[in-house]
């Protein structure tokens, strides 16, 4: 395997560490998010380590590839558990995770792992999907149920959702009813973070296909009228000065995207995301 372009740092040492989490079981469309982590490892070597936005330097800051966790298949209860016990293992030494899906129920147990550590955590959520479903096909644990699970450990207030451009009535009522919700574009994104104080901990989740198709096939359900790179870089530029504990990139599904320009994306928001948690 390949690690992550200038991720030099052994995992002693690390101050971030940056996580695989190839898993795919409740998939609903098409499957292939398991092959996103090593598909975004080797796309990171078309990259500079260097990000001219943000004036940093990826080799100078302690971040370690720590491979990917090791998953069996089928039971989503215990892969569940798995993925949460890793976390919390990593993030009780003080390091900050940054992991790299994987279908988005892999958030699920992530973001419990930090509630426990960070009772008071804000979550910026970017997905063209509002995921609020309550059950999915008859399953309480599926990427269409990510965040009415999350919002069975916090408090939805404490969710803000951007993008979200599909998902069945009832999921966008409940969502404009409880959590900040703003669908469609980032245009109120600076308006809506000024509400979360400097110093609150504050986790980001990134579902890939918030991005428009046109220029993000790779993943299993596109989803048409998506936001461009650069509305969702410059989103995630403004979250520079806060408090960022925690971050995980989902949904990339590498095969669907023969020219490779989706992993390399991914690859390149990894790299953004890694330096925001500097
Ligand atoms: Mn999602
Ligand atoms: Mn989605």
């Amino acid at each position: 395997m390949t690690g992550f372009l200038e991720f030099y740092s052994d995992f002693e040492d690390a101050e971030i560490v940056f996580r695989g989490i190839p898993y795919d079981g409740t998939v609903t469309f098409r499957p292939g998010t398991r092959f996103a982590p090593d598909a975004t490892r080797v796309a990171s070597h078309g990259l500079e380590g260097y990000s001219p936005y943000q004036d940093k330097n990826i080799r100078d800051y302690p971040i370690c590839d720590y491979g990917d966790v090791f998953l069996p298949f089928g039971n989503t209860e215990r892969i569940m558990d798995l993925i949460e016990a890793d976390a919390k293992e990593i993030i009780s030494t003080g390091k900050k995770l940054l992991s790299c899906g994987g279908e988005h129920l892999v958030s699920f147990p992530l973001i419990k792992a930090h509630l426990e550590k960070y009772p008071e955590l804000k979550i910026i959520h970017f997905d063209a999907h509002t995921d609020l479903r309550d059950k999915y096909l008859g399953e309480k644990l599926s990427h269409a149920t990510v965040f009415r699970r999350v919002c069975e450990y916090t408090s939805p207030k404490n969710l803000y959702q951007f993008g979200m451009r599909c998902g069945r009535k009832e999921e966008f009522i409940w969502g404009r009813e409880n959590t900040n919700f703003y669908p469609f574009t980032l245009d109120q994104f600076a308006e809506a973070i000024k509400a979360i104080p400097k110093d609150t901990p504050v986790y980001i989740t990134l579902d890939v296909d918030v991005l428009d198709p046109s220029f993000f096939p790779g993943t299993g359900t596109p989803e048409p009228g998506g936001v461009t790179f650069h509305e969702l870089h410059n989103s995630l530029l403004l979250l520079q000065d806060y408090n960022i504990v925690g971050a995980d990139i989902v949904e990339l599904a590498p095969d669907y995207d023969p020219s490779g320009v989706s992993s390399i994306t991914t690859a390149k928001l990894v790299r953004e995301l890694a330096l925001l948690l500097t």
